[in-house]
Formats: C-alpha cells, structure tokens, sequence
C-alpha cells in the first residue's frame, strides 16, 4: 500500500563479536537469505539498507515527506522495529556525526514552516514512554501511569501528558534530553528497561492560513489544519524464551510480545489494500491505540526494521523479516 513503506536496515557487524556474518545477499531492494535449505528466502521491501547506510540517507526516502506531508495537515507515523542492540535507537536519535530520524525531522519542520509564505504555524512536542502497558510522560517527572480517553473534541488522547509549545529546534532538543534524563531516573538497570520499553515523541502541527481579506476574516478555504507526527522507538522484539527467567522479566516480555504483536496485525490489516479488512484491532494495546489517528486512513507509515548482520542472530532476524514482510 502506498501509504505505507517498509524498510529494512542492517548495522554494521559488533567488532567484538565473534560470530560470522550471515549469508545473504540484496540486489537493489529485494533481500535474499542463503543460510536456509532450498528455496533461499527471499523478500523485496521498499528499500533496503546496508551497514554503509546513513540516518541522512534513510531520512531522506523514508521520512522526509511524512514530514512534509504532516506540515499539509496529514497525520504520519515512522517507527523503528527489531532486535535490541539491532540500531533502532541509532536509527531513531542517532549519534553527534549522524543525527536520526528524529533531530533531523525536528529541524526539517522548523526550516519547511519557516519558509511558508501563506501559512502560520503553532508547534506542540510530547514524550512519552509505554513501560509494562503503563504510560509515563517523559518531559515530566513522576508523571506515570497516565490514562487513555477519548472524547469527542479530542479523540483519543493522554489525559495530563505535558504537551509544550515550541519554537525552535534547540528547544526541543533540549526537552529530548530532559526527557531521556528523567526515563533514567532512579533506574539501576537501564538497559533492560530501555529495550523493554516503546517511546513516543509526538509533534502536533497546526496551522493557519495567513491570506485574511481587509475586514481581517479568513479566506482561505481549509483555514486551520491540524495534524500529528510519531516517531517511534519501539521496544525489542526479541522472543519471550530469549528474556528467560520468571517474574518480572517474563511480564515485561509478554507485554511486549502483546504489543508488538498487536501493531503487527494492524499494519497487516491496514496493507491489506482493497481487500476484506474488516475489524482493525488497535484497541487491543494501548501502543495501537495511541498511534491510531496516525496510522492508517489518510496517515503515512514508515517502517524501519533494524537487523543485526552476524549469523548469531539468524532466528531474530528471520522474525523481523516476517514482520516486515506483513506489512506490504
Ligand atoms: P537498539 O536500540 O535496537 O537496541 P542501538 O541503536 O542501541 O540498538 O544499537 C546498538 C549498538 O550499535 C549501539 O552502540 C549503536 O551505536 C550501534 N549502531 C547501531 N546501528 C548503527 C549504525 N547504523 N552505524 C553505526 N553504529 C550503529
Ligand atoms: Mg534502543
């Protein structure tokens, strides 16, 4: 469908790791899979990226005209999908030499509403954080376990989730500092929490029409425009069996699990394009059912599947071809 792109992206190989890389080959965007037993498996994917790829580069055909077209007054949603320790958050934040998707977004949407002749912007951040099916806002400290409601102004919405107006790029690069300070807070194992979680930083765009007649009325037809961009960081999508153990950990999995799976079979549904689709099940995790107004109808989706290339990971990466794949 073609609201929807799906890309798969490889990092590049762990130097300490001691585990070869796996046998695959990719001829401009299909991805081919030697390591199994004939027939190889085979996918064809919007693009797909080599260790050799930059953010820049996959901003660039995956994102940037989500961005443009949320500036339109269309919702988008872009995400990163995979393994931890495949490049999601690489992929997403990126480092000092290689900004991700979302700083480069971020800067994109100031310079585009900057440039507009015709049109008056008003721009909102939010943060948030889906730990264990609990929501926690992100840019406020100890604001957690926030609910869900729906109304009929608003939609579905996060009640008391701090939503700041911004008006410049350092700004909200300072609050995606404050709020990756405060997801730390008071953590000992951070590492386990932060592939354990999703986060959610949220732009909603609005605009005005500039164009008003000498008696200072609007007279642009679709006056104000309001929509709203996701980029996500998705928790790893590592099997339950992997996070072993019992207790704690094994909640954290299951919700994951849920979650993960959830999205999976409401992208499934949503390329179901033309076909029966019947019920879409975003209501089935509170993930889904916050990104709803942005995925599916008029939004556009990118999907950005890390994987990791060492043969190790051959299990992993298989799944996340298959989530992948679902989604075409
Ligand atoms: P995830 O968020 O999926 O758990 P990370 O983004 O933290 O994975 O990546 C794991 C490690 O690999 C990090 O040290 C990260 O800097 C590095 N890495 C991931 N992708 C790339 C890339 N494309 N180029 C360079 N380093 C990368
Ligand atoms: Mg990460």
């Amino acid at each position: 469908m073609e609201n929807i792109s799906v890309a798969i992206r490889f990092r590049p190989p762990i130097p300490s790791s001691s585990s070869s890389d796996l046998p695959w080959t990719v001829d401009s965007n299909r991805i081919t899979l030697l390591a199994f037993p004939v027939p190889n498996l085979s996918f064809t994917f919007d693009h797909v990226f080599d260790r050799t790829s930059t953010n820049a580069t996959i901003y660039g055909l995956l994102v940037r005209s989500l961005i443009r077209s949320a500036l339109d007054g269309f919702n988008g949603t872009a995400f990163a999908y995979g393994q931890t320790s495949s490049g999601k958050t690489f992929t997403m934040y990126g480092s000092e030499d290689d900004p991700g998707i979302v700083p480069l977004a971020v800067q994109d949407v100031f310079r585009t509403a900057r440039m507009s002749a015709d049109r008056e912007f008003l721009i909102r951040v939010s943060y948030m954080e889906i730990y264990n099916e609990e929501i926690n806002d992100l840019l406020t400290l100890g604001s957690q376990k926030l609910p869900i409601h729906e109304s009929l102004e608003r939609g579905v919405f996060v009640a008391g989730l701090r939503e700041e107006i911004v008006s410049s790029a350092e700004q909200v690069l300072e609050l995606l500092k404050l709020g990756e300070a405060n997801r730390h807070f008071g953590e000992t194992n951070m590492n386990a929490r932060s592939s354990r979680s999703h986060t959610i930083f949220r732009m909603v765009i609005e605009s005005s029409a500039k164009d008003v007649n000498s008696f200072g009325d609007v007279t642009s037809a679709d006056a104000i425009r309001v929509s709203v961009l996701n980029l996500v960081d998705l928790a790893g999508s590592e099997r339950i069996a992997k996070t072993g153990a019992g207790g704690v950990r094994l909640k954290e999995g299951k919700y994951i699990n849920k979650s993960l799976m959830v999205l999976g079979n409401v992208i499934n549904k949503l390329s179901d394009n033309g076909k029966q689709r019947g019920h879409i099940p975003y209501r089935d995790s509170k993930l889904t059912r916050i990104l709803q107004p942005a995925l599916g109808g008029n939004a556009k989706t990118s999907i950005i599947c890390t994987v990791a290339p060492e043969e190790v990971h051959i299990e992993e990466t298989r799944g996340t071809l298959h989530f992948a794949s679902r989604a075409k």
